[in-house]
């Protein structure tokens, strides 16, 4: 067996347990962990990570576990890529931090460069730089109300956009995000999601339907020509891996259109090859107004970003955007190593490919447990919803017990959705054929000892 001392990569591409899950060192460190870190910060699987790469992930006892995550769709190009490592090393060592509002660089540069010309739409467009998700959806408002001059920002049902007062008064769902912390940001509305699954008329109505309710709320409950912005994921990441029903989208965008509201596509899960595009959004051939992008970006490094119709971003008045770390120096590079690496490394395509693998595997367990009531997604980002057999009502429980176990197995997997009742699989771009085979057939056990 190698002796890897670094992740990336070179690490052995196995899965390894050499202990129980999660064993004496991580037991430790949690131990630490609970008396250092407020409980509020939660814990997926309490096994403390030394190293990453590949498709897999090595704790602090040896094993190696077969990574369905991505740490939430952020390691798509892998752990410790070496495109991005060898960018990161080189730019560590030159400067780490000027301030881009102070003295700028050119990596920041080359970034927004990027984006304007990957993201849908060939209008001009202009890009800006900050250090999270939330952060990204915060300033894409703020971006429209200002060019707009009204205020109302409409969301969906199931939707999440962060953890920040504006963020998670737009995020849907109460536990554990909202439940207290309130009172909320104001001029927030919500609208239906078209969710196939769970449309009471059946699938076949679920777009027409949603988007009619969602624009008659706006017209009856605020007015359109109140509304700064509409703010939605093109596949609904935390709320379930909802894919709108197919119509949905483009009838919101031409309701936006026709009554000069912002349309902001929330890419901060589904971008950056993820879904098997570039962005979600070129599915059904949607070009937003801004696009908000995160998480993929920057192989892991803290970065976001705001790209839009340059009429737009330009509006601002200097010095209204920014911010101290925005766009700093190692994350541009690494967001600079990000997108080499997808190109080079034709990972939009391995998207399809492993979806294609997820997504025919995952039908037949559809086929042959009746807890799995709905199986969904699009390239790398694919999902199960578990329900009580014969019905639709959420199986949280199980949800949970099919987690538990495949992390016993060592094979890490996300729980998600509204009712906690899906489980979400979100592998890294470059994890292998054999890995993902093996991380299917430990999910496939799991659910047979619960079903
Ligand atoms: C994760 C996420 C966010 C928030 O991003 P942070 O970097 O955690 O602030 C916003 N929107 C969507 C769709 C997300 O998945």
């Amino acid at each position: 067996m190698s002796t890897a001392t670094q992740g990336g990569p070179g690490l052995p591409q196995e899965r390894r347990l050499v202990t129980e899950i999660p064993g004496p060192k991580s037991r430790e460190l949690f131990a630490r962990k609970q008396s250092a870190v407020p409980s509020g910060v939660g814990t997926t699987l309490p096994v403390f990570v030394t190293q990453a790469g590949g498709g897999v992930v090595v704790d602090a006892d040896g094993n190696s576990l077969i990574d369905f995550g991505s740490g939430i769709a952020v390691t798509s190009v892998g752990n410790a890529a070496p495109r991005v490592v060898e960018r990161v090393q080189k730019q560590v060592a030159d400067f780490t931090h000027t301030c881009f509002m102070v003295t700028p660089y050119e990596s920041y540069v080359a970034v927004c460069e990027k984006l304007n010309a990957l993201t849908p739409g060939d209008h001009e467009k202009r890009t800006f730089l900050v250090n999270s998700g939330a952060e990204a959806v915060e300033n894409a408002v703020k971006v429209a109300r200002n060019a707009t001059g009204r205020q109302a920002v409409v969301v969906f049902d199931h939707g999440y956009h962060g953890r920040t007062l504006l963020t998670m008064t737009l995020t849907a769902k109460n536990m554990p995000y909202k439940h207290r912390f309130g009172p909320f940001a104001p001029e927030v509305y919500r609208a239906p999601l078209a969710y196939p699954f769970r449309w009471p008329t059946g699938p076949e109505n679920c777009a027409d339907e949603a988007a009619a309710q969602a624009i008659d709320m706006i017209n009856k409950q605020i007015g359109a020509e109140n509304v700064a912005a509409v703010v939605i994921e093109p596949i609904a990441g935390e709320g379930g891996f909802i894919e709108p029903a197919p119509g949905f989208l483009p009838k919101i965008l031409e309701f936006c259109k026709a009554n000069g509201i912002v349309f902001i596509a929330d890419e901060v899960q589904t971008g950056f090859a993820r879904t098997g595009d570039l962005f979600a959004c070129e599915h059904e051939g949607i070009v937003p107004d801004i696009i908000v992008t995160a998480k993929g970006i920057a192989g892991g490094l803290p970065l976001a970003a705001v790209t839009g119709r340059a009429e737009l971003l330009d509006a601002v008045h200097g010095g209204g955007l920014g911010g101290t770390y925005g766009g700093n120096p190692l994350a541009c590079e690494a967001a600079l190593g990000v997108l080499e690496t997808i190109e080079e490394e034709k990972l939009v395509e391995r998207a399809g490919h492993i979806g294609d693998v997820m997504l025919s595997r995952l039908n037949s367990f559809k086929e042959r447990f009746a807890i799995v009531g709905d199986v969904r997604g699009r390239g790398a980002m694919v999902a199960i919803e578990l329900v009580q057999p014969g019905t639709k009502e959420p199986n949280a429980a199980a949800t949970a017990e099919i987690a538990r176990r495949c992390h016993a197995e060592g094979l890490l997997a996300l729980t998600a959705g509204t009712y906690g009742n899906v489980l979400r699989f979100l592998p890294p771009l470059v994890i292998s054929d054999e890995l993902l085979e093996e991380g299917l057939s430990i999910l496939e056990n799991a659910i047979a000892g619960v079903a």
